[in-house]
């Protein structure tokens, strides 16, 4: 039993009354509906039904068009009174007629095909053929889009027979099969056979808003607003340029230039830092050269490392003593990080590989590295791996 479509009849309808026929996992089957199935790019009908809401609304190859609802609150017989989320409803309507009145300029004006749509919450999509598209053409298409949505153009449906809709040569291959194919009729832009629902009047797109392109398998996909989301997206830009514009201290004309000046001084700055801390590191590391006491005449330093010290600039800086033997460890969030070092005749007092599970099991430790450097991470107390490397030269 397939519900009765309302919405092709009268597609600016926003409440009907129904009457339930079967109840199934997938959803409700009513006798008739105004909610539109997910299909086409398009997304199914949300709304209420009898007060429950509705979630969505799809069709299987059958055609058999589901109601989502919350739970399973009818049975068959119950009368019910469907009520659409208009606001949602004619968003796609808009943009679904836009996406007709944009592919068909793409194709008889630009000479460019449509390869796939999608409208979704906020964007329209709609994949090309080319690999290749300048921001010229695309303001271009904006520019007539808009035009034909201020002249006005009605929309309209003609009822064909397979043999007159192919003899139309239109531009996008009829997907349905059998006589009763429905044309879409942009007056004057274009014709295509279309199942979905579209406004009466291109007017009714009112903004059409080039959103910008992407890539997608080789192709140019382009993204658009349109209406409402259109205006909002336009006011967001503006109001994240603003803010840009105070943050920098910077007029409109001058905003990127200042913002790359910024980020490169940024980047440079970094950089000097980098290496003041690099400097700090050694500076510190022969401090403690200095004053650390020795096994056998090498300087041993057991080393709790600062958050503002890196392990890594440590290595480094060791590379400049002949004999060291040095652990050093530094708490990072939940981690301990650990930096061993055995240069010279330390090699000696400590074989690394031969003691590398004693010294990393007391803070479930793992790394490695080669003579004489070698680091990791582990977890538990950091001062245990500090006594495990001093016991070891004992
Ligand atoms: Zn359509």
């Amino acid at each position: 039993m397939h519900s009765k479509p309302i919405y092709y009849e009268e597609p600016y309808r926003k409440t009907l009354d129904a009457t339930v026929v079967t109840v199934t996992e997938e959803g409700l089957i009513l006798d008739q509906t105004i909610c539109y199935p997910e299909g086409g790019g398009q997304s199914g009908d949300v709304g209420t039904i009898s007060g429950i809401a509705l979630l969505d609304t799809t069709k299987d190859d059958d055609h058999t068009i589901y109601h989502h609802v919350q739970g399973t609150p009818f049975s068959e017989g119950d009368k019910v009174t469907i009520v659409l989320d208009w606001a949602h409803r004619y968003k796609f309507m808009q943009m679904h007629t836009a996406q007709h009145v944009a592919s068909g300029l793409l194709f008889h004006h630009f000479s460019i095909g449509t390869v796939s749509v999608h409208q979704g919450q906020k964007f329209l999509t709609i994949e090309t053929d080319q690999a290749e598209i300048p921001l010229s053409v695309c303001y271009e298409l904006e520019d007539l889009v808009n035009e034909k949505a201020r002249e006005g153009k009605a929309v309209h449906y003609e009822v064909h027979t397979q043999k007159s809709a192919q003899e139309k040569g239109l531009r996008r291959s009829i997907k349905v099969e059998g006589d009763g194919v429905r044309l879409v009729v942009v007056e004057g832009v274009d014709t295509v056979a279309c199942g979905g629902l579209h406004v009466a009047n291109t007017k009714e797109i009112e903004v059409f808003h080039y959103q910008g392109q992407e890539m997608i398998r080789g192709h140019v996909r382009l993204i658009f607003t349109v209406a409402e989301t259109a205006r909002q997206e336009i006011r967001k830009t503006e109001a994240v340029v603003e803010q840009l514009k105070t943050l920098f201290s910077s007029p409109l004309e001058e905003l990127v230039a200042t913002a790359e000046k910024a980020v490169t001084q940024a980047a440079n700055d970094k950089n000097a830092l980098q290496r003041c801390n690099t400097h700090l590191a050694s500076l510190e590391l022969a401090h403690r050269v200095d004053i650390a006491e020795k096994k056998d005449g090498i300087p041993v330093i057991l080393w709790d490392v600062d958050a503002d010290t890196s392990l890594k600039d440590i290595g480094k800086a060791s590379t400049s003593h002949e004999d060291l033997a040095l652990c050093a460890v530094q708490q990072y969030n939940d981690q301990v990080l650990w930096l061993i070092v055995l240069s010279g005749k330390a090699a000696s007092l400590i074989n690394f590989s031969a003691q590398r599970s004693t010294l990393l099991e007391v803070i479930d430790g793992k790394g490695g590295g080669k003579p004489p450097i070698y680091q990791g991470v582990g977890s538990k107390d950091r001062f245990a791996l500090l006594s495990t490397f001093k016991d070891l030269l004992q």
